[in-house]
């Protein structure tokens, strides 16, 4: 009730800043200062109940638009997304900068994103660049199309690529668009890539095809197993072979600490809204100086009519990327996500604990590689929850009904087989609720808990 009347709170208030919008400079006029007086009023019946917890709850936001409370009222373990959970700081920015080109109020000569200075947007892109320990950074939306813009800017039609066989399918898109070719390195039965690995796939490609292959992609963390993938031996080969490499941080930027010049990358990819506490789409393209010139180069187009050029407007971005609500949300979190990435070891040993006793649970298994190195966890219950399904009148979805009833969320609904969860962020107490609730769970079913 008290998360439904906050909500209802903020929204009386969006009222009141709605009257101001529409006032002049100098002021209310009477029928919008007895407006305001009465949204006042309102707010103070919402806060009594906020006190006293009773009201009724809010369900809408709009006409058919549900309020958005699961992170608020559940433990939410959705693989995908609580790495990008806002912070406060980003909320805050979001109601403040949710306007359009918001961004660009003091946006001077020479009209480049990254040179904005208030808000700080210069700042904040040589700390980023530092941060991923790279020389150059432009914001983008999403890991994908920074994927686009570096396969963009390097490959020729008929190039190929080189990516894990646990890649993300954005980067076989990326590849795709730039007229590519996806040929895949194999993770092996231990699912994990390493530097022999994709030496052999390099020697493998040059003899069949005469050709070497012209960008390397690999994550550190892939998004189906959430392994560990040797990132500084794929570094060191590409190095070797001296193929470009692109370090996808989509499940490390923001969540560890990531130094792309250590491992040996030439260029790191990180998502905002997947790592970064922003909101989406968001993410991140760092390079060296050896590659910034190449990917973020001016534009050399010029109009037939009008002669015009626009050198400083960048084509892999289309000149500006995140001009608003997305980059504000980075901002403003960058100084938590700088911090909480130092407490990655904490966040392991938190994984690593729930699925000790998620292990408990007699049939359960981990498929990702135990112990865990990250908080993104494949788990197999066939022979445990899924035995329970099989007579269970609501089938899989008895599982997310049990979970539910405990304030647990973001796990596929109805699926009892093989599924994935994310740890990421919980504080002990949640982690500690959370393997509770399985427990509990598996015990009312009658399956052995150890
Ligand atoms: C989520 C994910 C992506 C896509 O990230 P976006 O920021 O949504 O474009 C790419 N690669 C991996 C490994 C991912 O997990």
């Amino acid at each position: 009730m008290r998360v439904r009347k906050i909500f209802e709170a903020m929204f009386l208030l969006e009222d009141m800043r709605e009257i101001f919008r529409n006032a002049l400079p100098t002021g209310l006029n009477e029928a919008q200062e007895s407006e305001f007086q009465e949204y006042l009023e309102r707010l103070q019946q919402v806060l009594d109940e906020l006190k006293a917890g009773k009201g009724t709850p809010l369900k809408f936001i709009t006409d058919r638009i549900e309020l958005r409370a699961r992170e608020e009222e559940f433990i939410n373990i959705n693989p995908i997304q609580p790495g990008g959970r806002l912070t406060a700081e980003a909320r805050k920015a979001l109601i403040a900068y949710g306007d359009g080109y918001s961004i660009c109020d003091y946006c001077l000569a020479p009209f480049k994103l990254e040179k904005i200075r208030r808000p700080p947007v210069e700042e904040f892109h040589a700390e980023l660049a530092e941060f991923v320990g790279m020389d150059a950074v432009r914001v983008f939306p999403g890991a994908r199309r920074a994927f686009q813009a570096v396969t963009s800017a390097i490959l020729e039609k008929g190039d190929i690529v080189l990516v894990s066989d646990l890649a993300h399918y954005t980067e076989f898109l990326a590849v795709e668009v730039a007229g590519g070719i996806v040929r895949e390195v194999p993770s092996g039965e231990n699912h994990v890539i390493t530097g022999e690995a994709l030496a052999q796939k390099i020697e493998e490609v040059r003899e069949k095809t005469g050709k070497m292959p012209k960008l390397i992609m690999i994550e550190h963390y892939d998004y189906s197993f959430g392994n560990e993938h040797d990132v500084r031996g794929v570094g060191k080969v590409a190095k070797e072979y001296e193929i470009p490499f692109l370090y996808n941080g989509a499940y490390s930027v923001g969540m560890r600490p990531v130094n792309g010049k250590e491992i040996g990358a030439d260029f790191v990819v990180g998502s905002g809204h997947k790592g970064m506490a922003s909101a989406a789409p968001s993410g991140i393209l760092a390079t060296t100086e050896e590659f910034a010139p190449v990917i973020f180069r001016g534009s050399s187009v010029q109009g037939d009519i009008s002669g015009r050029k626009f050198p400083a407007k960048e084509p892999e971005l289309l000149g500006c990327t995140l001009m608003g609500a997305t980059l504000v949300t980075m901002m403003a979190s960058f100084p938590k996500v700088k911090e909480r990435v130092k407490h990655w070891d904490e966040e392991v040993r938190k994984s690593n604990f729930f699925c000790e006793e998620f292990l408990r649970i007699e049939g359960n298994k981990i498929l990702s590689e135990f112990p865990r190195k990250h908080t993104l966890t494949k788990v197999d219950t066939r022979e445990s929850f899924d035995k329970i399904a099989k007579t269970h009148k609501r089938r899989g979805f008895f599982l997310s009904d049990e979970l539910k009833k405990r304030g647990i969320v973001g796990e596929f609904a109805g699926s009892t087989k093989v599924w994935k969860l994310n740890t990421y962020g919980l504080s002990w107490e949640q982690v500690k609720y959370l393997a509770d609730a399985f427990k509990e769970i598996a015990l009312k079913y009658n399956l052995n808990v150890q």
